[in-house]
C-alpha cells in the first residue's frame, strides 16, 4: 500500500492513535487550507492530524470557479501585496508543486459592441499590469503567454459561440486553471499523508483548546479527546461556530453550468465585463467533462452558514444576461444544467458592528493568522484557493513560535504534490491480467489532466471485475462522462473516499450537473461498495 493512499481502514486506525498519543499538531478543517498546514507542518518534521467533520473539500474549496489566479482583480482593489502573493503561488502551482493540475487558459475578452470602448481599454491597461505581476513572479511567458489583441477570427476559434456582428477584435490574456480545486484538495491530503499526517474525515471537532479537541466519529457516533501541542483552526467559513471571537462577513459566489457543446466547445474562456465596473467580469469557463462554468456573483450572506449554500434565481439569470450581451445566440435558463454556490470566508477587520464598511465585493481577500484570544488556537482564516501554500507557511510559522516546537523551515515552494512528480511509488500489487497496450490506449489526456505522472497506477491498480476487464471503460455511456471505473476504484483505495457521495461530489465532479449524477449513481454505488468490501 502506498504511503500516500488514503482509505477506511487507515482512518480507523489512526483515529484510534490520535485518541491515545498527542501529536504536535491538530488541524480542524479539511479545505485548501487545512490541508495546506498539514502538508506544510508535515514536511517541517512535525506529528500531525487533520480533522474534517465531513469529506475532504467538502465546504468552499470546491465551489471556487478553480482559477489559479495572478491577482489581477486585486490591482483593480489597490490590494498590491495579495496581488504579488497570488501571482507568485500561481508561479510556484503551475512550475512545482502541481503543475499537472494547473493549465494555462486563454481568456478572451471580445471587443464588441456588448463592450463599451472605455471597459476595453481599462482592461487592456489591467491586463499589462497583470502581466508585470507575472513577470515580478518569475513565471515565463512558456507558462503563461503575455497578453496581445486579436483578431477576430481567432476570437471566434477560441470562443466559437461569441457574436461575430461587430466584432473588432479581442483581448487574450492567460491565467492558470486547475482541472478541479477539490483534486488539488485531495492532492494535498494525500501528500501530507505521505509524510506522516494523519487525515481524518467524518471527524467533527468541537471545544477547540490550545492544547487540542473534543472530537466525534461521525460515523460512529464516538467522541474522544484530541491532544496536541498546537491547535490551528482551518474551519472557513465555518470558524465562528468553533471560536465565538471569529467574525467573518461571507460573501455568496454563484456559478451556472451549462453545456460545452452549447456554446461551440470554447478552448479559451470568456471575459464579459460586468455592466458599469472596470473591474468586475462574468467568465464562462471551459471545465472537464464536457461543461463550460459561468460566474460568478458576490452578495453578502449574513445569518446562519448553511452546509452547502444555494444560487439565487436572480444571481442565475444575471449570468446568464451578462454573458449573453456578447454571445451570438442568448443563453436560456434551459440551457442551464447545473448550478452552485460557495461562501468565501472574508475577515471582518472592521467588527461587526461599525455598519458602514466595505461591501463585500471591496473586502481585503488578505488572509488573517493569529491566535485566537477565545480559544487559544491558531486561527487561519481568509484568502483565497490559490495562495494556500502562503497561508499555510505563516500559520505553521505563528504555531511554531506561539507552542515552541522545534521544526524545520517551510519548504513547500519545492515540495512536488502527488501526481506532479514522474518519480512516483510502485503500486505493490499491479492487475494480473490487462494486457498493457490496452491501459496504455485507455490513458486519455483527461486521465492525464486529473492524475498527473499519477494516470497509468490509476489504470494499473484496477483490481475489480468490471474495473480490470476494460480498466479505462466509462461509468456511463455518454462522451462527456469520461470518469472510468478504475477512477472509482481509486477515489476508494487511494483517495479517501468512504461513500458514493463523495466520488461523485469531490473525487470526481459528476454532481456538479443533477442528471448526470442520477444517471451514474447506481453504478458508482456499486463499484464503491465492491472496493470499500476489498480494502
Ligand atoms: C464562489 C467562489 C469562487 C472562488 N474562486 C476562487 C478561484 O477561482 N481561485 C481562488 O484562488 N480562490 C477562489 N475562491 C476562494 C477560495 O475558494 C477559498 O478562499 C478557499 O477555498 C477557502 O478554503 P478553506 O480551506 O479556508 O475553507 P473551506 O474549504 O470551507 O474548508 C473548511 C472546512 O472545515 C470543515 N469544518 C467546519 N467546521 C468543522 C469542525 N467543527 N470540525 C471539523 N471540520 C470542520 C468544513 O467541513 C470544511 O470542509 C473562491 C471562493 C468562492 C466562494
Amino acid at each position: 500500500m502506498q504511503r500516500t493512499a488514503l482509505t477506511a481502514r487507515r482512518r480507523a486506525r489512526e483515529l484510534d492513535e490520535l485518541a491515545a498519543e498527542p501529536v504536535d499538531l491538530l488541524v480542524v478543517g479539511g479545505g485548501v487550507t487545512g490541508v495546506g498546514v498539514a502538508l506544510d507542518a508535515a514536511a517541517r518534521g512535525l506529528s500531525v492530524a487533520l480533522v474534517e467533520a465531513h469529506d475532504l473539500a467538502w465546504g468552499t474549496s470546491r465551489w471556487s470557479s478553480k482559477l489559479a489566479h495572478g491577482g489581477l482583480r486585486y490591482l483593480a482593489t489597490g490590494d498590491v501585496g495579495v496581488a504579488r502573493e497570488s501571482a507568485r503561488e500561481r508561479h510556484v502551482l503551475m512550475t512545482r508543486t502541481a503543475p499537472h493540475l494547473v493549465r494555462a487558459l486563454p481568456q478572451v475578452l471580445p471587443l464588441t459592441s456588448g463592450v463599451g470602448p472605455r471597459q476595453g481599454i481599462t482592461a487592456g491597461i489591467g491586463f499589462g499590469l497583470g502581466d508585470l505581476l507575472r513577470r515580478d513572479a518569475g513565471t515565463s511567458s512558456d507558462v503563461l503567454p503575455a497578453p496581445r489583441l486579436a483578431r477576430p477570427g481567432e476570437a471566434a476559434r477560441l470562443v466559437p459561440a461569441v457574436a461575430r456582428e461587430h466584432l473588432h477584435g479581442a483581448w487574450v490574456a492567460h491565467d492558470g486553471q486547475l482541472v478541479d480545486d477539490a483534486r488539488l484538495v485531495v492532492a494535498l491530503a494525500r501528500t501530507a499523508a505521505g509524510r506522516g499526517a494523519k487525515i481524518l474525515t467524518r471527524v467533527r471537532a468541537t471545544d477547540l483548546r490550545a492544547d487540542g479537541a473534543t472530537l466525534q466519529d461521525t460515523l460512529t457516533g464516538a467522541t474522544l479527546t484530541a491532544r496536541a501541542r498546537v491547535v490551528v483552526n482551518a474551519t472557513g467559513v465555518w470558524a465562528g461556530t468553533v471560536d465565538p471571537s471569529v467574525r467573518l462577513r461571507p460573501s455568496r459566489g454563484t456559478h451556472v453550468v451549462v453545456p460545452a457543446a452549447r456554446l461551440g466547445s470554447p478552448a479559451g474562456a470568456l471575459m464579459v465585463p460586468v455592466p458599469g465596473s472596470g473591474s468586475r467580469f462574468v467568465f464562462a469557463l471551459p471545465a472537464q467533462l464536457g461543461r463550460v462554468i459561468i460566474g460568478l456573483t458576490d452578495e453578502e450572506a449574513p445569518g446562519p452558514v448553511p452546509d452547502v449554500p444555494e444560487p439565487t434565481p436572480s444571481e442565475i439569470d444575471f449570468l446568464l444576461a451578462t454573458v449573453s450581451r456578447v454571445l451570438e445566440r442568448p443563453l436560456l435558463p434551459d440551457d442551464v444544467v447545473g448550478a452552485f454556490a460557495g461562501l468565501r470566508p472574508l475577515v471582518d477587520r472592521a467588527g461587526p458592528d461599525d455598519g458602514a464598511g466595505p461591501g463585500s465585493a471591496d473586502l481585503s481577500r488578505r488572509h488573517l493568522v493569529e491566535v485566537s484570544p477565545s480559544t487559544g488556537a491558531v486561527n487561519v482564516l481568509g484568502g483565497k484557493l490559490t495562495t494556500y501554500r502562503s497561508m499555510a507557511e505563516d500559520a505553521v510559522d505563528l504555531a511554531v513560535k506561539h507552542a515552541g516546537l522545534t521544526a524545520g523551515p517551510c519548504w513547500t515552494t519545492n515540495l512536488p504534490l502527488v501526481g506532479a512528480n514522474p518519480l512516483v511509488e510502485p503500486v505493490e500489487t499491479p492487475s494480473p491480467v490487462e494486457p498493457v497496450e490496452t491501459r496504455a490506449q485507455a490513458l486519455t489526456p483527461a486521465l492525464v489532466a486529473r492524475y498527473g505522472a499519477e494516470a497509468e497506477q490509476v489504470l494499473a491498480a484496477a483490481t475489480l471485475p468490471g474495473a480490470t476487464s476494460a480498466v479505462g471503460q466509462g461509468i456511463a455511456d455518454t462522451d462527456h462522462l469520461d470518469v472510468t471505473r478504475a477512477e472509482v476504484e481509486w477515489a476508494v483505495t487511494h483517495e479517501g473516499a468512504l461513500d458514493a457521495d463523495d466520488v461523485l461530489d469531490r473525487r470526481t465532479r459528476i454532481g456538479l450537473v443533477p442528471a448526470d449524477r442520477a444517471a451514474v449513481r447506481d453504478v458508482v454505488e456499486e463499484l464503491v461498495g465492491a472496493a470499500l468490501a476489498r480494502l
